[in-house]
Formats: C-alpha cells, sequence, structure tokens
C-alpha cells in the first residue's frame, strides 16, 4: 500500500507518554494537516517519523509503503523517502547552503555515483527561481543569521531538492509573514504530486487557506480526536480548541 502508515503509535519521553495510541495514513498523493492546540505532541510524532533518538516508542508501527521504518536509522530513512521540515531548523556555521544540499544529494545517489557540478546547480537555480530565493542566498551558511521567514524557506528548498516519498512539514507557517507564507504555499503546492504524499503539521487554520489539504486531523493529548476534510480547520478556527478539549472529550479509537 503506497502510503504513510502510523497504527496505534505510544511514545514516552523522559518517562511521561506524548504519543498515546495514534492512528493515521497518509496515502502517496495526497496532503493531510494536523491541527492542534500547542503541547498536543504534534512535533514529538513528526520527530519519531523522522527517527530522533530522544524519543521512545513503546508500541504500534509506522510503515512507509508497507515497510516498518521505525528499525531504520534516520539516515536511511531519509535515503528511503522520508522527508522533515523543523519547526525549529538548526543553524550549521561554515557550511554553505550549496555545499549542504549538494552532499544531502549525492549521500541519495546509488554507490560510486558521482553528482554532476552543472547538473546540480541547474536543479538548485530552478527550484530557488520556484521559491524566490536570491542567488546569493546559496552562498550563506545555513540558517545562520536567517529571518524566520528564510529559515521556512530554506527547509522548503530542502524539499523540493531531495524528491522524497513522504514529507512532514512541522509549523513552516509558524514565524512567517504573509508575503513570506504565500511563497512557502506556492513552493508546497508547486510540489504536489502523485508521487509525494505530505503530512502538514500546524496550529493555525490561515496556512491551509494557501495550501489546500485532502483531509484534516485534530490532535489533542496525543491522538486523534476529529478527522474531517478542510472545512474541519474552518470550524476549528471559528470554535478554538477549546472546542475539542470539551465538545470532543473523549477521543475516539481509544
Ligand atoms: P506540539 O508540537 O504539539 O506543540 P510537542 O510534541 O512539542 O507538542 O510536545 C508535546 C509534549 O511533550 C509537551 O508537553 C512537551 O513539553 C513534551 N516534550 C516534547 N519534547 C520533549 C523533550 N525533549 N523532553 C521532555 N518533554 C518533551
Ligand atoms: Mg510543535
Amino acid at each position: 500500500m503506497n502510503q504513510l502508515e502510523i497504527q496505534d503509535l505510544h511514545v514516552t519521553i523522559a518517562d511521561q507518554e506524548i504519543i498515546r495510541g495514534l492512528t493515521l495514513a497518509v496515502p502517496k498523493g495526497e496532503v493531510h494537516a494536523i491541527m492542534g492546540p500547542n503541547g498536543s505532541g504534534k512535533s514529538t510524532l513528526a520527530k519519531v517519523i523522522a527517527g530522533h533518538p530522544d524519543y521512545v516508542v513503546t508500541s504500534g508501527a509506522v510503515l512507509m509503503d508497507g515497510e516498518n521504518i521505525l528499525e531504520m536509522e534516520p539516515d536511511q530513512r531519509a535515503r528511503a523517502g522520508i522527508f522533515l521540515a523543523f519547526q525549529y531548523p538548526s543553524e550549521i556555521p561554515g557550511v554553505t547552503i550549496a555545499n549542504f544540499l549538494r552532499a544531502a544529494v549525492q549521500a541519495r545517489l546509488p554507490e560510486g555515483e558521482e553528482l554532476e557540478a552543472t547538473d546540480y546547480y541547474a536543479e538548485l537555480y530552478k527550484k530557488m527561481d520556484l521559491l524566490e530565493m536570491p542567488r546569493a542566498f546559496t552562498s550563506r551558511s545555513v540558517n545562520e543569521g536567517f529571518s524566520g521567514g528564510e529559515k521556512k524557506r530554506n527547509e522548503i528548498l530542502q524539499l523540493a531538492m531531495l524528491n522524497p516519498k513522504y514529507a512532514v512539514l512541522d509549523e513552516t507557517d509558524s514565524g512567517l509573514d504573509i508575503d513570506a507564507l504565500k511563497v512557502v504555499a506556492n513552493g508546497v503546492n508547486s510540489l504536489r504530486s502523485p508521487n509525494l504524499g505530505v503530512l502538514l503539521i500546524t496550529h493555525y487554520q490561515r496556512l491551509l487557506d494557501y495550501i489546500v489539504p485532502d483531509h484534516v486531523h485534530v490532535m489533542v493529548g496525543g491522538r486523534i480526536v476529529r478527522s474531517g476534510d478542510k472545512n474541519l480547520a474552518l470550524e476549528l478556527e471559528e470554535k478554538g480548541y477549546d472546542w475539542v478539549r470539551t465538545e470532543i472529550a473523549e477521543p475516539v479509537g481509544v
């Protein structure tokens, strides 16, 4: 089955259970949004999918096209087609964007195959144009001194260059003004394809005005408490998160 599938996942950190029986499937070609209040475990889910070592999966499974990725190292997952855009991207002083991305693209090629510099730069500049990033950007150190918007744009540039099968975007909208938000959303929309599944994590409905999701899931207390179409996001925006905390008192699928 071509989907990213999370089955009854339980995740603990520092002896505290953060993800408490989460089940979700993102078929290839679809965009699924996860919305939820702060502290509900959205970033934890993103990091567990990517393979962050601090989080302990106590039970459940994460399958990519039928293969359990929880047994794979983070770099293996990335090469297999998982991509995570961080909520808080790291700065890498001394490593330029051009060199960083080149190493990342090279690492995905079969052993012994060399990335041609001219091909690489042609592709890089094409993707940068798509994201309205000035060329001078490539010679700056990764995220060092970047504005919030520049950092997020850089995450989407990585996504564009790496061609993953499934991308998890963790609050790619946070810290963006409306113009930067539109550029990022245009970038993501232009990458939508039958070959890419997207899990779009957001706190606010605003992003979903620009990246219209196929499905919306609401996460509270480490579980999906409600799923629907894009109208669920509008309902949530209107009624606020207190609505799901109170009216949806008992989560489904316990
Ligand atoms: P969200 O992204 O939905 O705001 P997070 O996944 O960041 O939520 O956090 C969920 C809960 O897990 C919070 O209570 C947070 O304090 C806790 N948590 C997350 N990461 C850690 C960590 N590294 N150590 C201890 N607690 C953590
Ligand atoms: Mg978060």
